[in-house]
């Protein structure tokens, strides 16, 4: 990958963004987006929308989401600790010990502290504790002193950067999905570069809020848009780590190309044309399948008003929703390749209907 495309997805993971909060990186997201597409524009939710051909009849809409999980203060105490609940899911386990940034008045370290392991009963070690056995730590001595830097209502984000780790792989917290915004974002650069699009086809990128907490960006930014045909590019469960069982949910496999999924949550249409364009080009992929309605936009984009032809495409990830999820910068090429080669297969006329 190109070293300054390197930098800009390291620039989106340094930017946090919970959802609700997201406001820092989609002002990153406008300022490079707005060298390459024709148009962009911002909603009142906050889903920002590069759009390639906005005068085309036909619409096409893919959705990368701009937001991270994370946590928001609810609470301080006499002592200057933080309580906190959860912006999207997060498994607790994970997060005892983690240094934090709390986003005040100023950008603040801090701890999730817990009760000592000296002070465990035998029950205390057998159990996960909950998030109301946690606090944060920001070294203040009273809740005067605390409220001077943090209010109610801070957001919280994990402080985990940015790391290449052996090969192609690398590891930081929310590549969920800031590897999916990234995405976008070279495709608006590579569309607009390297030309190929059909002039009737337009294609709106966007980089949509509040999905971690049930699509809302997708919801509106759909309605709004009514495109007839949809793509959601996010991060897939990876199957190929210690006791993962591919029995369980199905094989997919870091550095073998995105999956491309299959079922009632895609048209079959979009599925056919995808796997086509690959196959064509010789970019990798794999088959995912599964039986319910899709919790990524995708779900939100196919059901939206009479519908859209909808595809889905999900990046490997280990690790998903935890300080260290691991990807492979290959995967992250390969699924660049195919939304572009895809988007250059549709014609204003193609039939999505199944
Ligand atoms: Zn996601």
């Amino acid at each position: 990958m190109r070293q300054q495309s390197l930098a800009r997805l390291e620039a989106l993971i340094a930017t946090p963004s919970p959802s609700g909060f997201e406001q820092p990186v989609a002002k990153l997201y406008r300022e490079y987006v707005g060298e390459f597409a024709d148009k962009v524009t911002t909603d009142v939710l906050g889903n920002v929308s590069a759009v390639i051909n906005p005068q085309a009849p036909f619409r096409m809409m893919y959705a990368g989401h701009m937001d991270e999980i994370g946590f928001i203060v609810h609470y301080i105490d006499e002592e200057g600790f933080l309580f906190f609940n959860t912006i999207g899911g997060t498994d607790v386990a994970t997060e005892i010990g983690q240094r934090v940034w709390v986003h005040g008045a100023e950008r603040i370290a801090g701890v999730i502290g817990r009760k000592a392991i000296q002070t465990f009963k035998l029950s205390d070690s057998s159990q996960t504790p909950s998030l109301k056995d946690l606090w944060i730590d920001i070294g203040a001595t009273s809740r005067e002193d605390a409220e001077k830097v943090v209010k109610i209502g801070s957001p919280v984000t994990l402080n985990a950067g940015f790391t290449m780790l052996l090969g192609d792989r690398a590891m930081a917290r929310a590549f969920d999905n800031k590897a999916g915004l990234f995405i976008g974002m070279e495709i608006v650069r590579r569309l607009k570069e390297d030309g190929g699009l059909h002039p009737d086809v337009g294609v709106y990128v966007l980089g949509t809020v509040q999905e971690e907490i049930g699509s809302r960006g997708a919801q509106t930014a759909a309605f709004n848009l009514a495109p007839h045909a949809a793509l959601a590019v996010d991060m897939g469960v990876a199957m190929d780590y210690p006791l993962a069982k591919p029995e369980d949910q199905g094989q997919l496999d870091l550095g073998k190309g995105p999956g491309i999924s299959q079922g009632p949550s895609t048209n079959p249409v979009v599925f056919d044309l995808l796997r086509a364009a690959a196959d064509r080009r010789g970019i990798p992929y794999q088959l995912q399948a599964y039986g319910d309605k899709s919790p990524t936009d995708a779900r939100l984009m196919q059901t939206n008003r009479g519908g859209a032809a909808t595809g889905l495409l999900s990046v490997p990830l280990r690790y998903m929703h935890t300080p260290s999820e691991v990807l492979s910068i290959a995967d992250v090429e390969a699924t660049i390749d195919l939304v572009c080669a895809f988007c250059r297969e549709v014609r204003p006329d193609t039939d999505f209907t199944p």
